[in-house]
């Protein structure tokens, strides 16, 4: 990849760069492994004694009102649908954005998506695919993606963008 100006108007300059990074996700990992198993798990605080016992998605390993484990659980009926809470379309992409997007075969612009899962007391940011951005609306209902195992890539990144949503 080539150092420089990629279009004059709007300015966008390239700046390569090379950096490992090497994270941990700690109590999380079971999240990105089910992701992997074409799952979408969230977390519940189950302590009776919590004030405000909620279900978070994308999950919290703690309770952030009793600091108790979480336990994992399938929201909806079957963990993949859910409605879009609000969205952006994304014409002009910061760092690496169209580069991640890219890699798993989608292009600009992106339609970025939350999406409330019933039972899910928090929504999940994705993008959502197959869709025309002019026919985005909030309230459409939405089914969850995964691009393990498809024509575009075999293998996990185990990260967020193992996950995507298309129209139901
Ligand atoms: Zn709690």
């Amino acid at each position: 990849m080539k150092k420089g100006v990629i279009t004059t108007n709007p300015l966008r300059i390239r700046i390569p760069r090379t950096v490992e990074h090497v994270h941990n996700y700690g109590k999380i990992s079971r999240y990105f492994r089910e992701l992997a198993q074409h799952r979408v798990l969230a977390t519940s605080c189950v302590n009776p004694k919590c004030l405000r016992p909620k279900t978070y998605l994308p999950p919290r390993a703690d309770c952030p009102e009793c600091w108790e484990p979480m336990e994992w659980k399938l929201v909806g009926s079957d963990g993949t649908k859910g409605k879009i809470a609000t969205f952006s379309v994304v014409h002009y992409p910061g760092a690496g954005y169209e580069e991640d997007i890219k890699r798993v075969g989608s292009k600009l612009p992106s339609i970025i998506v939350y999406v409330e899962f019933p039972g899910a007391d928090t929504k999940i940011m994705s993008r959502l695919e197959n869709c025309d951005p002019k026919n985005v609306f909030i309230g459409m209902e939405v089914e969850a993606r995964f691009w393990k195992n498809t024509a575009i890539r075999q293998r996990a990144t185990h990260t967020c963008l193992d996950l995507y949503f298309v129209p139901a």
